[in-house]
């Protein structure tokens, strides 16, 4: 066992945070070694302590599924992938159903999912409406496309309690988003009261240690209410084709060093899609999906696991599920 690697887990277990050169130590291990499963316990030990042993099931609703004008090239939405040709988008009757079903399901917080094409007033009649049918305080999340401060008040005022937005991995160079964008919309959330979900995310095999801490550190410094880490699902015919996905046994070594890396202060760890083995390494957030989702080529989505599946999931790796609204958007 190389000792460096577990006088890094040391530190991270005993509460100080890990500089850039250690966190790249960590993502750097050899798959399946010695030091890739000592990571992936102490992630586990790391985020199970801060949390009380409890995991949150979080829940997705997608809305639409538009030809994006945004092109992130890992997402089916994107205007270049050709998948989805024309805008649809679900009833609001079928998206109350959904979260219906999902409050009864007993999730501990609800997303509501759209690309960059769906209207911003309309959004706000949609959480509304949600929030009318929510017999549980859970938190409402939208994961939307860019906002400014004055839209981020206007989500606070009609019930959100956070918004999901990350600087994703290639942002800029394979999404026509702008990164600076990016970053004042994470800052315009956090001055309206919005609490920010953030993931490492969407993670391929041919990403570097040095491109995942460049972003661990920067969600550590907009000081997210969780991180974690999600893998693409590369979508046909793409630039990502040629790289395919990134195993969960290799995502669960980055759950792991992630969990570490983020320190005492950012305590959820999620991951997705959901993974018995990135739960075993620490993760302790994961999605339920209904609706659309930019990892699916199927306008509804066939991979999106339900509340159960993820109870099943959370049970096989003996994680306690939380029971009421989420601890990261309060
Ligand atoms: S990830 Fe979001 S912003 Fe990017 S193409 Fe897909 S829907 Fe549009």
């Amino acid at each position: 066992m190389d000792q460096s690697i577990i006088r890094i887990i040391d530190k991270a277990r005993g509460g100080a945070l890990l500089d850039r050169a250690e966190i790249i130590a960590l993502l750097s291990v050899e798959n399946l070694s010695p030091e890739a499963f000592a990571i992936q316990q102490a992630g586990r030990a790391f985020t199970s302590e801060l949390n009380d042993g409890y995991a949150e099931i979080h829940s997705h609703i997608g809305l639409d599924a538009s030809p994006c004008p945004c092109d992130c090239a890992f997402c089916s939405f994107a205007v270049s992938a050709g998948v989805f040709r024309r805008k649809t988008e679900l009833p609001l009757e079928r998206i109350l159903d959904e979260a219906s079903t999902f409050d009864a399901a007993g999730v501990n917080a609800l997303y509501l999912v759209t690309t960059a094409r769906y209207d911003q007033e309309q959004f706000l009649d949609v959480v509304a409406a949600v929030r009318g049918v929510l017999t549980r305080d859970i938190p409402i999340v939208a994961n939307v496309a860019d906002f400014d401060l004055a839209y981020a008040r206007e989500l606070k005022a009609a019930g959100v309690a956070g918004a999901y937005h990350v600087m994703r991995l290639g942002e800029g160079t394979y999404t026509r988003c702008d990164r600076d964008a990016r970053i004042a919309t994470i800052e315009a959330a956090k001055e309206a009261g919005l609490v920010v979900g953030n993931c490492i995310e969407p993670i391929g095999p041919e990403h570097t240690p040095d491109e995942l801490a460049d972003l661990i550190l920067l969600a550590r410094s907009l000081e997210v209410g969780f991180s974690g880490a999600m893998r693409r699902n590369t979508i046909p015919n793409t630039a990502f084709s040629k790289y395919g996905n990134i195993s969960y046994g290799r995502l669960a070594t980055y759950a792991g060093s992630i969990a570490l890396a983020t320190g005492p202060s950012i305590r959820g760890n999620c991951t997705h899609e959901p993974s018995q083995l990135c739960a075993q390494a620490g993760a302790n957030i994961i999605w339920a999906e209904r609706g659309t989702s930019p990892r699916d080529v199927e306008a509804e989505t066939l991979r999106g696991y339900s509340v159960e599946q993820c109870r099943d999931l959370y049970a096989e790796c003996d994680w306690k599920v939380w029971d009421g609204p989420s601890r990261y958007y309060a």
